[in-house]
């Protein structure tokens, strides 16, 4: 291989701008700077009358796409800080275990918005339209490596010629539904933890939804209801919405039956369905993720030019959605092409980047290595243990046999105790996110009860999740590409937050540096240490100075042994608890606690929070926070002084009770300001109390 040192960018073409298309430009974008000059190309795009990028949607006679997947923790650690904080802004659901829920389309409009500034900045170029065989750039051959992250049917797959082997093959369909906050108290849909608890009891419905309200109540099928279900909707105009209650367009037929069956199951109510979509599932891989391939230049076949093309995301292998792993073995699969073509070029001690060229299929070699491991991991450890046990069999079975006189109490009684048997293993998980809700005899009871026979049998002999089978050791991105790497790749250190029109929610932008200095990886940590000093306050207004509370048992004092050195001590069975009730004779007014906390000023120097999550004390609910304020300063005399900079107005994350002595939900401050002390007030309390209290206040950031 000739290697050629030149300072000239390197050019990346990628098809597709999904989700594993833009984790793999974000991230590249962020530790090439401008040495990396990279192309997008998305059929699913359009640019608005201002040149904004932007996903088609009803106006275009497009639709969104409505489901709603499940990140692992392990792989959201991964990504870029600035990606992590921009997906989650506002959105903090955990419904399964060390994961966190997002509809599939705000990770689609977040990593787009994300990508605003390098856009700005000119190193990722936005192209609404598919990469196709007449595409110039692919033609003229001006492009140093090609990215396929354009999904199942991928493009530059088929036009590199690079095989594919399928695996399995099964159906399914998604039926998307939206249950509006404003409903009566019979169409409240069931809460997370039941929802949980009856998807893993059995293997022919899934449900993975936002706050249980909008999702996607997943049905496996057979090949005979696949076919009626697309033999159906064939018949249907574009876009038509789906409406259940029409019994003259969607009869009783077997596949409209099990869709509705399974509604009943998990408590949809039938008029909020607007979509049901046939999936074909196919377990599948390129049988390579890398190949140099010789492409013909400007349409002439004896003039080629040899340039590796690497395959991610579902392109490069798609698993079954049911264990929720695709989109997860996509974004590792992101970083890992990302972190594999920076590595080639940042030189050891991070001083400088040397772009040399051309690329060749050896450069990629840990990235097919790595590659090779998950789809092992992936496709044998889960997707193929959930294909080796096909419903048809259930489905026959339960068709024969569940309405003979005795089978059906058979029936419920065996999917009963499945169901009771799953409940006992999720909730004695020390990671099961809905502690604070147990799930009665009775819930799961009712479950049962709102189905027919049939249903129950067919359920009861469903095999449940295989999630033993399935657990285990991950392939971890880190252990191929360590973290360490961050220590010396240039990743961005100033994030500014916008609130863009066309996003719902708030998200993240980031803003890059454009110096080619290497600017070190922060770590998000905990920001406050045990001995680190801090004092208790109360009556204090938001900007104002700060009133000390003094040990002792009054109104505006904190019994000595619960004092705000408790917070931090990582012991959740003490507490800080400030009393703060009205008293006649007190001069200050009867909402005197409301402004109690304390403030803090870490040793580890400045920092900026980006989150907290609060622990409960052991006792009076009604004295937990609901309501905080979080202000900074960088004054040396924090007691003394007003210059309180206001970066926190929001909820405590307890609005749930979690139960006592325990954590509530982590909350997220769009905070890019960096202050030397923090002061943080409780403005509302759970019910009217006499003070408020708590045991810890986990406060984290850069
Ligand atoms: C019902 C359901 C539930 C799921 N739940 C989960 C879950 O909980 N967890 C999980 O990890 N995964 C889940 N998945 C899988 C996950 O959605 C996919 O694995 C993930 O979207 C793959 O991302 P991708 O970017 O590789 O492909 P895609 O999301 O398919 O994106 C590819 C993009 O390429 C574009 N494109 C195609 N051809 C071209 C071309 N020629 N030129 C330019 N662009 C092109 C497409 O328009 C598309 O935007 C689920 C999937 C389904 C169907």
């Amino acid at each position: 291989m000739t290697c050629q040192l030149n300072s000239e960018q390197l050019i990346v073409l990628v098809s597709g701008g999904g989700p594993v298309g833009m984790t793999f430009a974000l991230s590249l974008s962020t530790m090439m700077k401008t040495h990396a000059k990279i192309y997008v190309y998305e059929g699913r795009w359009y640019a608005d009358g201002d040149g904004k990028m932007k996903w088609q949607g009803e106006e275009q006679s497009r639709n969104r796409r409505d489901q709603v997947v499940t990140l692992q923790d392990h792989v959201i650690h991964q990504l870029p800080t600035f990606i992590q904080v921009g997906l989650f802004a506002n959105i903090n659901e955990r419904v399964w275990p060390t994961s966190r829920n997002i509809p599939i389309r705000e990770v689609e409009d977040r990593l787009l918005v994300l990508a605003e500034p390098f856009v700005e900045s000119g190193q990722i170029v936005l192209v609404p339209e598919n990469l196709n065989e007449k595409s110039d750039r692919l033609l003229n051959g001006q492009f140093d490596v090609l990215i396929g992250s354009d999904g199942v049917g991928s493009f530059v797959r088929n036009y590199c010629k690079i095989d594919l082997h399928r695996a399995a093959n099964e159906y399914a369909c998604g039926v998307a539904y939206n249950i509006p906050i404003e409903v009566s108290s019979d169409e409240e849909p069931l809460h997370q933890a039941l929802n949980c608890i009856l998807t893993i009891g059995q293997t022919r419905y899934l449900v993975n939804s936002s706050t249980s309200r909008r999702g996607y109540l997943n049905v496996r099928l057979t090949s005979d209801e696949y076919n009626e279900l697309q033999e159906h909707l064939k018949r249907n105009e574009r876009n038509e919405r789906v409406n259940l209650l029409n019994f003259d367009k969607y009869p009783n037929s077997p596949v409209w039956t099990i869709i509705r069956q399974g509604l009943d199951y998990f408590k949809i109510p039938h008029k909020f369905v607007f979509r049901v979509l046939p999936i074909e599932i196919n377990v599948q891989h390129a049988t390579s993720v890398v190949k140099e391939f010789e492409f013909p230049l400007n349409n002439d076949t004896k003039t080629t030019k040899k340039i590796p093309v690497c395959l991610a995301g579902d392109a490069a292998m798609a698993v079954h959605f049911w264990p929720g792993r695709g989109m997860n073995s996509g974004m590792k699969a992101a970083m890992a092409l990302s972190r594999n073509i920076a590595r080639l070029f940042i030189q050891e001690d991070s001083s400088r980047i040397q772009i040399h060229k051309p690329l060749t299929y050896f450069d990629f070699l840990d990235y097919e290595d790595f590659m090779l491991r998950l789809r092992q991991r992936e496709q044998h450890g889960r997707s193929l243990r959930i294909t080796n046990n096909p419903i048809d069999e259930s489905v026959l079975v339960a068709n024969t046999f569940s309405n003979l006189n005795g089978s059906y109490e058979y029936y419920v009684g065996t999917l009963k105790e499945k169901l009771q048997s799953i409940r006992a293993l999720l909730q004695n998980r020390p990671d099961w996110p809905h502690r604070h809700r147990l799930i009665s005899d009775e819930e799961i009871q009712s479950a049962s009860n709102r189905i027919s026979a049939n249903a129950v049998a067919q359920l009861s002999l469903a095999n449940p999740w295989p999630t033993r089978e399935m657990a285990g050791a991950e392939v971890l991105l880190e252990d191929y590409f360590p973290l360490e790497q961050k220590t010396w790749l240039p990743l961005p250190s100033t994030v500014t937050w916008i609130v863009p029109d066309h996003v719902q929610q708030s998200v993240a932008r980031n803003k890059i540096t454009t110096t080619d200095e290497p600017i070190p990886f922060i770590p998000i940590d905990y920001i406050v240490r045990p001995s680190d000093p801090i004092y208790a306050i109360w009556c204090t207004e938001i900007g104002g100075e700060s009133f000390p509370v003094t040990p002792g048992y009054q109104i505006g004092q904190f019994p000595p042994d619960e004092g705000p050195q408790n917070i931090f001590d990582l012991n959740n069975q003490t507490k800080y608890f400030c009393y703060g009730k009205y008293a006649a004779d007190h001069y200050f007014d009867e909402k005197a606690w409301f402004r109690a906390g304390f403030f803090v000023t870490p040793t580890r120097g400045i920092t900026c929070a980006l989150g907290f999550y609060f622990g409960t004390a052991n006792d009076f609910p009604e004295r937990d926070p609901m309501m905080i304020t979080i202000e900074g300063s960088n004054e040396t005399n924090p007691m003394i002084g007003s210059n309180w900079t206001l970066i926190y107005n929001g909820s405590s994350g307890l609005e749930i009770d979690p139960g006592r002595n325990s954590c509530g939900i982590e909350q997220h401050i769009l905070n890019d300001k960096w202050f030397s002390t923090y002061r943080i007030l409780v403005t509302k309390t759970r019910d009217e109390s006499d003070g408020a209290q708590y045991s810890q206040f986990y406060f984290f950031g850069h």
